[in-house]
This record gives structure tokens, C-alpha cells and sequence, in this order.
């Protein structure tokens, strides 16, 4: 019988942001597919523990460090310790993210720099050091965590959605670049997800936000992890430079 699910044991996965809402769902699906799960996140070591703590069973298999995306010596640092115990890398996800939202007319610099320094800069840090690992074993799968704000625009969020839409040229570029290796670069591409991102709007706004969504909720974050499971297996071989949209709809 076919199986649709693709299996991951034996696959190598780092995904960044790891520990919290999106990309622990990312992880823990990984985890129970059989993957071995390089987690990073920035500095929340209570996120840590608890996902540590309720993945035990997993033992090795799952490996959390706390490391900045944005700072490239410190990521070309965690490769190179990575290629020293692994050899490879199979699946690179970038899912750290953050928003600071200002209109633009009241929008700090730093506000600016540290949405698209994390958001878009931390993902071409993470690709750019990753890719040796997966070009030299001819594999590997690549996938972003953007936003549907890339093409939407959003008042209150120009520095997100430029982040997010630079993940999409990064992505498709990247797609071309690599595909005769026989690596594949896309992007899952998720509406409103319920997770501590979202926690801070307030319930009235989150009542107008549903309202825009068709199917008329918003998404979990296991919903988002069977996309970026779809697109980092095996069968998809052939999807390559997509942006693949988990929305409800928007
Ligand atoms: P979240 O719950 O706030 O989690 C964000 C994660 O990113 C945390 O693990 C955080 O680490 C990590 N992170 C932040 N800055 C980092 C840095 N400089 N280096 C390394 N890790 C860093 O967010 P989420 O909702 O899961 O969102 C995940 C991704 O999905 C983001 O890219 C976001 O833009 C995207 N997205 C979310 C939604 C949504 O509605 N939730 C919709 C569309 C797209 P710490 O825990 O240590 O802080």
C-alpha cells in the first residue's frame, strides 16, 4: 500500500524558532515522523524547557539551542559544529519570526531593522550556511515560513509584510539556483495561526480579522506543519520555488 504521509527517519532537520507556537508544532510533527530535530530559538529558555521537557521520550533526537538568527558568525558558528557531529542537513526551516507593528509614518527605525533583520536577513543567514551541508549530499528542502501580508499589505505592518515579501524573492531565487541539486526552496505561507504572536490583539480586532477569514476561523499551528511536512518530503520532489498558502481562504 502507498503510503502519503512521508517518512522522516533518517532525515536531519533544523528548524529555527522551534520552541514556541508555528515552529514547535513543525518540530514535534518531525519528531513524530521519525526525524532527528535541530531546534533554535532566541532567548525564551521557559519555552525551552517545557518543549524539552514534553518531548523526553524523543531523547537525541530532538536538540534545542538558543541561537540569534541574525547574527551571522554566531549561525555560521552553529553549522559549522553541526556539519563536525552530522556530516549533512536534509531540511532547513525558517520560521523564527517577529512583527513590531507602527504605521509608517510612526515607525522607529529599529523597529524597522529588527523586523527585517530577523524575519528576512535571519532566513538568508540560515539558508546561505545551510547550503553547503545540503549541496554536498545533492538533497535537500528548504522552506520559509512568509505571510499572505507580502502581497496583502496590512496597515500597521509595512516592515512585516517587506520582510515577508523579501522571503518570497529570496525563496524564488534560491529555487532556481539549487534545483539541479536536487534541492527544492518554497514557502508555506500561513493566515491568522493561533499562537503567542497574535496574543497581544485585542479581542474586538480579533473578532474583525475572523471575519475577513472565509472559512471563518483562524488556523492552528498543526495545520501549518502538515504543509511544511508536505513540502520538505520526498513526494514533492517536483514542487519547487511555490508559495503554498494555509489560510482558510484570505
Ligand atoms: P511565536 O509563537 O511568536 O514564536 C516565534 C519563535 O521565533 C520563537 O520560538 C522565538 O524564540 C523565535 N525567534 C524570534 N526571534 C528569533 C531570533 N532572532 N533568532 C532565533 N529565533 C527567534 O510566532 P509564530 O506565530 O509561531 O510564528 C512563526 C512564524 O510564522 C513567523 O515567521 C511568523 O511571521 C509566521 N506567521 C505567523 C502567523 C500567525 O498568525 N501566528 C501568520 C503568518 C505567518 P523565543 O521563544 O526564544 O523568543
Amino acid at each position: 500500500m502507498v503510503s502519503l504521509m512521508p517518512a522522516f527517519e533518517d532525515k536531519k532537520v533544523v528548524v529555527t524558532g522551534a520552541t514556541r507556537g508555528i515552529g514547535r508544532a513543525i518540530a514535534e510533527l518531525f519528531l513524530a515522523h521519525g526525524a532527528t530535530v535541530f531546534g533554535v530559538y532566541a532567548g525564551n529558555h521557559m519555552a525551552a524547557e517545557s518543549m524539552a521537557a514534553d518531548n523526553v521520550r524523543h531523547g537525541t533526537r530532538l536538540q534545542l539551542s538558543r541561537l540569534d538568527v541574525t547574527d551571522y558568525q554566531a549561525v555560521a558558528a552553529y553549522f559549522a559544529k553541526l556539519e563536525e557531529e552530522q556530516d549533512t542537513l536534509d531540511i532547513l526551516v525558517n520560521n523564527a519570526g517577529i512583527r513590531r507593528d507602527a504605521v509608517l509614518a510612526l515607525m522607529k527605525e529599529e523597529d524597522w531593522r529588527n523586523v527585517i533583520d530577523v524575519n528576512l536577513t535571519g532566513s538568508f543567514n540560515m539558508s546561505r550556511l545551510a547550503l553547503p551541508l545540503m549541496l554536498k549530499q545533492k538533497y535537500g528542502r528548504i522552506i520559509f515560513i512568509t505571510s499572505p501580508m507580502s502581497y496583502l499589505g496590512f496597515a500597521g505592518q509595512a516592515n512585516y509584510a517587506a520582510s515577508k515579501a523579501g522571503q518570497i524573492g529570496l525563496m524564488k531565487s534560491l529555487a532556481k539556483e539549487v534545483a539541479k541539486r536536487k534541492i527544492t526552496v518554497n514557502c508555506v505561507s500561513p493566515g491568522f495561526i493561533r499562537t503567542g504572536f497574535i496574543a497581544d490583539l485585542p479581542e474586538e480586532q480579533v473578532k474583525s480579522y475572523k471575519k475577513m477569514v472565509p472559512a471563518n476561523r483562524f488556523g492552528t499551528p498543526d495545520e501549518v506543519a502538515d504543509a511544511v511536512l508536505f513540502l520538505a518530503g520526498d513526494r514533492s520532489a517536483y514542487i519547487n520555488g511555490a508559495v503554498l498558502e494555509v489560510t482558510g481562504g484570505l
